[in-house]
């Protein structure tokens, strides 16, 4: 038992000066431990919480790369209201824990889901990763249809739109293919209702993706008013499976 115990102690005490090179130096192991080390994402959760308490400030008009448009809107919620900002939101925290836990900087858009406040602005939103220069930008959503039957998620990509979108268009379009087949990895399936049933879409009318400098892409990650759909948003287990694909689709984006 002595024996074991000086053993631990010399392998507690070697690790812990083998730390300090490896931190300078990422390579071999660390590196495979922190594989997006050095890299920036910023998560845009959708909707403040309190939007619909602030109607004059969400619907003031704000640039929106090539019009203006309301700085916000309130989002949508399942049947048994359960709002759209409470689900990115907490998709949101989920992915940029297991992002840092990556190694990734990760830069939220908005700091709480509280109905006492209101915004960012969509032009706020779609500049966030600009001067961080951010590696990309999620932007996290879920929609609202009452098609009967319509679920399932949707990625957008923004449309070649200059001079705002031309720089990031491609790189965009490659990050929502990714995204898409990293949510269909983990068991998702695409929208059946929306974005031609490939569950891949591409817009010229959205801020969030029109003022982005980084590569970006807007996921609806399901229809809130689907009772399946929505079985899934309201539980812990669902949502950390819509966190799952999208830091997957990120990795395979930045590898
Ligand atoms: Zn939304």
């Amino acid at each position: 038992m002595r024996r074991a115990a000086a053993l631990l102690l010399a392998l507690a005490v070697l690790s812990g000066l083998a730390g300090p090179a490896y931190a300078d130096r990422p390579t071999g192991p660390a590196r495979a431990a922190k594989p997006l080390a050095g890299r920036v994402v910023v998560i845009d959760p959708g909707h403040q919480l309190g939007n619909g308490r602030h109607p004059r400030q969400v619907n003031r008009l704000v640039p929106a790369g090539g019009s203006r448009k309301p700085c916000n809107t309130t989002g949508t919620a399942t049947n048994a209201g359960y709002p759209e900002a409470t689900f990115a939101w907490k998709v949101a925290l989920k992915v940029r824990a297991r992002l840092e836990r990556l190694g990734a900087t990760v830069r939220l858009t908005r700091h709480s889901n509280s109905v006492r406040r209101w915004g960012p602005c969509v032009d706020v939103r779609g500049q966030a990763g600009n001067r961080l220069r951010a590696d990309l930008k999620l932007s996290i959503h879920a929609d609202g249809s009452y098609a009967a039957g319509a679920r399932g998620f949707h990625v957008i990509a923004p449309a070649d739109r200059r001079p705002w979108t031309h720089d990031i268009y491609r790189s965009s379009y490659r990050l929502a293919r990714e995204t898409r087949s990293a949510l269909r990895r983990h068991g998702l399936h695409v929208a059946n209702y929306i974005a031609g049933g490939d569950g891949l879409d591409v817009r010229s009318d959205l801020g969030t993706l029109n003022l982005s400098d980084v590569p970006t892409v807007m996921v609806e990650l399901g229809n809130m008013r689907d009772s399946r759909d929505a079985r899934r948003m309201t539980s812990a287990k669902g949502r950390s499976t819509y966190a799952a694909g999208l830091v997957s689709g990120v990795r395979r984006y930045l590898d």
